[in-house]
C-alpha cells in the first residue's frame, strides 16, 4: 500500500515464486469460481517476484530463481509453514474474523449484543470490526479515519514527537513486562525512534513507572498478558469489537486491564478521563460482558499517566453502574456516526495541520491556507 515492505517473510516470498512456476493461469467471471484461461500457456523458466510500494512508486525484486531453484526454496521455506497452518486447529480470534465464513458457527470470539449501543444498520453491510481508537479518529475526521483506519494509508513523513514518544515507552514497558516486574530494572542508555532532545523526557517518564510497577509483588501464580487482543462479536450489528489493552493482568480472581499514557501534562482537569481516552469506556462495556472474563467484582480498569517529574494512577469500576451508563453513552455517542456513514466527509480543523493525510486532502488544505 505504502512502501516496499522490507521485511517479507522467505516463505511468503518462496511460495509466490513456486506458485508462478508451477500454476495454470485462471480468470474467475463475477460470481464464479476461477477457470483456467483458454489457450495454452508455457510454463516458465525463470521467475521473478517483485514487490511494489504503490504509495511511492518504487519497487524491488525479492526473487529472480530459475525454476529448479524455486522447487527447492518452496521445499525449504514455504512447505513447512503451509504444513503447520493447514494442520493447525487453535482459534486465533481478532480483525481475520472480518471475512471469515465460519464465524457464524464459531465458539469464539464471545457474543456482545448491544455493546456500542446504537440500532442496527438500516440496510446490510459488509461485515466490520471496530476499535476504541478507530471510533476517536472517526469523530474527529471521517476522511482521516477512512484513510488511515480502513485503506491503511501512510504518508512517510515521520510521526510527531508525542506519539514517538509513546510508542517508544510502550514498548521498551512490553518487553520488560514479558519479563516479569519492573523492580530493580535499570534504564535503557536511549530509547530506539527518537531524536537526542526527546530522550530526556522519555526516560523520565519510564523511571516515573519504574517506581510503581503495576507488576511489582504481584503474586507469580497470577497470569500476565502483555498486550493482548481481545475480540467480541455483536451478531445483531455483525460487527467485531477490538481490544489491544497495554497490560491485562489477573488479581486474586479477577482481570486487571491496564492502560499506559504518556503525556507532557495532566489532562484538562475539567473533562472526564472517560471522555479524553475512548478506551477507557470501550473497556468498561467489554468487561461489563464479561470479556476477558473471570470475576467481574474483581474487575478493574488502571489508567496509569507517565509525565516526566510525575505519574499518576486512576481506577475505572467497570461494574459500577454508573460507570456503565457514562461509557455506554460516551461509546454510543462515538459509534452512531461511525455506524451510518458511507461518505467518510473530510472535517476540516485544529486537527488539519500535523494530519498526516493532508497530501490526500483537499478540504484539509484549504482549511489550512484560509487560516
Ligand atoms: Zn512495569
Amino acid at each position: 500500500m505504502n512502501t516496499v515492505k522490507k521485511d517479507r517473510p522467505h516463505p511468503e516470498i518462496a511460495e509466490a515464486a513456486a506458485v508462478t512456476a508451477t500454476g495454470v493461469p485462471t480468470q474467475a467471471a463475477f460470481g464464479d469460481i476461477h477457470r483456467p484461461l483458454a489457450g495454452s500457456t508455457v510454463p516458465p523458466r525463470q521467475v521473478r517476484v517483485i514487490g511494489l510500494g504503490c504509495g511511492d512508486g518504487r519497487h524491488t525484486v525479492l526473487a529472480d530463481w530459475d525454476t529448479g531453484r524455486t522447487a527447492h526454496e518452496f521445499t525449504l521455506h514455504a512447505k513447512p509453514v503451509l504444513a503447520r497452518v493447514a494442520e493447525d486447529d487453535r482459534l486465533n480470534p481478532g480483525s481475520g474474523c472480518e471475512r471469515c465464513e465460519g464465524l457464524m458457527g464459531c465458539e469464539q470470539p464471545p457474543r456482545v449484543n448491544g455493546l456500542l449501543g446504537i440500532p442496527g444498520p438500516r440496510r446490510p453491510r459488509k461485515r466490520r470490526s471496530v476499535s476504541a481508537t478507530d471510533l476517536r479518529v472517526h469523530s474527529r475526521c471521517p476522511a482521516q479515519f477512512h484513510l488511515t483506519r480502513v485503506l491503511h494509508l501512510r504518508s512517510g513523513e515521520p510521526e510527531s514527537e508525542p506519539v514517538r514518544r509513546g510508542r517508544a515507552v510502550d514498548d521498551w514497558l512490553n518487553e520488560r513486562h514479558r519479563q516479569g516486574s519492573c523492580r530493580g530494572a535499570t534504564l535503557p542508555a536511549t530509547l530506539p525512534g527518537l531524536s537526542e532532545a526527546e530522550q530526556p523526557p522519555a526516560l523520565a517518564m519510564l523511571a516515573q513507572h519504574l517506581l510503581d510497577c503495576p507488576l511489582d509483588g504481584l503474586p507469580p501464580d497470577e497470569h500476565v498478558r502483555v498486550q493482548p487482543r481481545l475480540t467480541a462479536y455483536d451478531p445483531e450489528l455483525d460487527v467485531l469489537l477490538i481490544a489491544d489493552p497495554d497490560l491485562l493482568y489477573t488479581r486474586s480472581g479477577g482481570w486487571i486491564w491496564h492502560e499506559t499514557k504518556t503525556a507532557a501534562r495532566r489532562p484538562w482537569e475539567g473533562r472526564e478521563l472517560m471522555e479524553t481516552y475512548p478506551q477507557l469506556p470501550f473497556a468498561v462495556l467489554l468487561m461489563a460482558a464479561g470479556v476477558p472474563g473471570g470475576d467481574p467484582r474483581r474487575s478493574l480498569i488502571e489508567l496509569e499517566m507517565l509525565y516526566e517529574s510525575s505519574s499518576g494512577c486512576e481506577e475505572i469500576d467497570p461494574g459500577e453502574p454508573e460507570t456503565q451508563a457514562e461509557a455506554r453513552r460516551i461509546i454510543a455517542e462515538l459509534a452512531g456516526p461511525w455506524a451510518v456513514d458511507e461518505t467518510y466527509a473530510p472535517k476540516p480543523g485544529g486537527h488539519c495541520a500535523g494530519c498526516e493525510m493532508l497530501g490526500h486532502c483537499v478540504a484539509g488544505r484549504s482549511h489550512l491556507e484560509a487560516w
